[in-house]
């Protein structure tokens, strides 16, 4: 069956009611919006200009064909677009909402637009949407290959067009450290793109673009482990003072310089509301050995390393509680146990949040079979021994409830999908998103009940047909 223009879009929205009648396209070439509504209404610009369809902004409402209005009882990110033979109304709750539908306007004009504007029209109706998850995360590896400040501020376009609103951003680990810092001076260059670090200006700019496009950025300093750049510069904050992976977590002075790093994260972006401490990985073997380790777990009273490392960690999670902020760290799989407070990440296996969920820890959904996009799509992509193929349809077909829901539902606040770039250069991180990040935006945004595979295909196929995928990709 033939799409009408309202049902064509991705994410498919929660409700749509189909009228009689249509309103050509060409006739659409006012626009009103409210104060919170430029940002939309530069989208809408955006994509009629690229369709060669001139919209004047006009300073009453009645005189626009198209209205973009707040209102007070809607939700931040629930959105509202009506189409009747006079006019197009759009109203939602906030900013974003707004942006979030003169998307979904893009989209319609798009389809209606395959061979020309001459004769196209929308449908009449209304379209109803609001997400499933508050929560829709998208995490890029910075550190094994790096971007550019100007490639990421289009990566952030890019995730907002597909409702994605938090942008986790792994920043540091064993091959790289990407943050302007004083105490890590060593490791920070000269705090340039060219080597291969983002300045503290290039850092306001993102940090501003983000919050224009309505996406919350969690920075993420990785430590125990994952720390080898880090160390290898300033060797007295691990065992025996070696280049190693991990910090020692036995020496009070390794815990206050960490600190200090935290600190200056949170000065660079000062409207995150949740800092990323990572915590995974690290290998306990350097701390057995090492004298101030065991002595810091016996003092404590705790019997492991591991013991230790959870106390090192939650330490450092309470810093960041102390200057109003939310710790989180990558699940649990080595059996640490963190308090309630502390928000958690399962990537390890679908059981990972009901491990975690007695504690009663909040879960961000980030499971690496389902949603780890620098696995192969296909089988011509680069792989490696520790990756599995990933598909569009396996991640479209992820629930991050899986066959749980009355158990995990309270738990798991939400998805995130993950690039990691050890395979993946600067230049080919769209051609590694742009393949499965429509089918990832329906499976955070859209009811799972409403949603089908097949229709998707006919969905995204016919929006590739009409120009959409070029025009995204340009912005
Ligand atoms: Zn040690």
């Amino acid at each position: 069956m033939k799409h009408s223009t309202l049902d064509i879009l991705i994410p498919l929205p929660k409700d749509v009611i189909l009228a009689e009648g249509h309103i050509a396209l060409r006739s659409l070439d006012t626009l009103f919006a409210v104060e919170a509504g430029r940002g939309a209404a530069e989208e809408i610009h955006r994509g009629f200009e690229w369709l060669r369809l001139p919209v004047r902004d006009v300073a009453s409402q009645a005189d626009a064909k198209i209205c973009l209005e707040l209102q007070a009882d809607m939700g931040k990110e629930e959105w509202r677009l009506q189409v009747t033979m006079e006019k197009i109304t759009i109203a939602s709750g906030s900013s974003v909402g707004l942006r979030y539908a003169a998307n979904a306007l893009s989209q319609m004009a798009f389809y209606a637009s395959q061979c020309g504007t001459e004769n196209a029209y929308l449908d009449c109706g209304m379209v109803k949407d609001a997400p499933r998850f508050d929560y829709r995360g998208f995490m890029l590896d910075s550190v094994r290959h790096f971007q550019k400040p100007q490639t990421i501020c289009k990566f952030l376009r890019l995730l907002a067009v597909n409702r994605i609103n938090k942008f986790h951003w792994h920043l540091t680990d064993n091959q790289g450290w990407r943050l302007p810092s004083t105490l890590a001076a060593k490791v920070s260059g000269h705090g340039t793109a060219e080597d291969g670090c983002y300045s503290r200006e290039d850092l306001k700019e993102i940090v501003k673009q983000a919050s224009e496009l309505g996406i919350q950025i969690i920075p993420e300093i990785d430590v125990p482990g994952h720390s080898k750049l880090l160390i290898t510069a300033y060797p007295e904050y691990s065992c025996e003072h070696k280049p190693t992976y991990e910090f020692c977590i036995g020496n009070p002075k390794s815990l206050e310089f960490i600190k200090g790093l935290y600190d200056e994260l949170m000065e660079l972006f000062p409207e995150s509301e949740e800092i990323h401490l990572g915590g995974d990985e690290a290998v306990t073997d350097g701390w057995e050995k090492c004298p101030l380790c065991q002595k810091a777990m016996k003092d404590k009273g705790l019997k492991t390393m591991r013991e230790l490392e959870s106390d090192f960690m939650s330490e450092l999670c309470r810093h960041i509680a102390s200057k109003g902020r939310r710790p989180r760290i990558w699940g649990s799989c080595n059996g640490q146990v963190y308090s309630p407070d502390i928000m958690l990440q399962a990537w390890l296996d679908i059981r990972e949040p009901l491990r975690i969920a007695p504690h009663g820890n909040k879960v961000v959904y980030s499971v690496h079979t389902s949603l780890y996009l620098d696995y192969p799509a296909n089988a011509f992509e680069p792989q490696e021994n520790w990756m599995f193929a990933l598909p569009e349809e396996g991640v479209y077909m992820t629930d991050p409830y899986v066959i749980w829901e009355n158990k995990v539902k309270d738990t798991i606040i939400g998805p995130e999908t993950c690039l990691w770039t050890e395979q993946v250069p600067e230049w080919r991180i769209f051609q590694k998103v742009m393949s499965r990040i429509a089918a990832y935006s329906e499976v955070a945004w859209t009811n799972p009940a409403q949603k089908d595979y097949h229709d998707f295909c006919i969905r995204k196929a016919t929006l590739a047909t009409a120009g959409w995928n070029d025009y995204i990709a340009s912005n």
